[in-house]
């Protein structure tokens, strides 16, 4: 009896917990913070702005191949700015998990591709995440979702990388969140105006990762990096 009740509580209290997390992650402020929630995207403004861009170029916009063009770049628009549409609770699905692990996690290498907000071009690459839980653990998979939120919209790499720290360290408390960004700025590829790499690595540090050298260094060498040497 006593034990049927205790199990009873504990299922209570963590479905208390998850709405409570629901209720954080839906709340305006949250929304706000990571700018969220944003209205659906107008497809047929786009559609009449791109015929409106081909005309202004010089091209036919009734001609054959262009014909459908404002429809796909519509759609695409839709697609490579999503993450300002993304409901957080949904994105997280009760992926938290309490444990006492204490140890650093490490996902590398995950693939992502943003939109520069100053040329509307493509910058893509990877991004490495860690974090070191204080009895709290969030799925694996979850981890390149929240890279994809902040990476698809109209973005600066540095804020991108921020983003995706600051978004870590409220879902998780965790005792630090490192973020490491490599990213190759096609505005600086296909714009032959200035000679400067296009490559760029941005990273954001919080808690134990920016108060422990040696903490930092160890998630650098995992990254196989010289310490000292990775961007900002
Ligand atoms: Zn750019």
């Amino acid at each position: 009896m006593y034990t049927k009740n205790s199990t009873d509580l504990h299922f209570h209290n963590e479905a208390d917990a998850q709405t409570e997390m629901d209720m954080k992650l839906q709340s305006a402020d949250f929304m706000k913070i990571f700018e969220l929630g944003l209205p659906p995207v107008d497809h047929e403004a786009i559609e009449h702005a791109t015929t409106e861009i081909l005309t202004a170029v010089g091209e036919d916009p009734q001609r054959d191949g262009l014909l459908n063009t404002p429809h796909r770049v519509a759609k695409m628009y839709e697609e490579l700015l999503s993450g300002y549409r993304t409901d957080p609770a949904k994105l997280i699905n009760n992926a938290l998990f309490d444990v006492e692990y204490d140890d650093m996690v490490i996902v590398r290498d995950i693939e992502f591709s943003s939109l520069c907000e100053h040329h509307m071009l493509p910058f893509l690459g990877h991004a490495h995440v860690a974090y070191i839980p204080r009895g709290k653990v969030i799925g694996l998979s979850k981890i390149p979702r929240i890279v994809d939120m902040f990476a698809k919209r109209l973005q600066v790499q540095e804020r991108m990388t921020r983003q995706i720290a600051n978004f870590i360290n409220e879902v998780l408390d965790p005792r630090g969140v490192a973020v490491v960004v490599d990213g190759k700025h096609m505005c600086g590829m296909m714009r032959g105006v200035e000679k400067h790499d296009p490559s760029m690595t941005t990273s954001a540090m919080i808690g134990a990762f920016r108060e422990n050298t040696s903490t930092r260094h160890e998630f650098m060498s995992h990254l196989g990096r010289v310490p000292g040497n990775f961007g900002v």
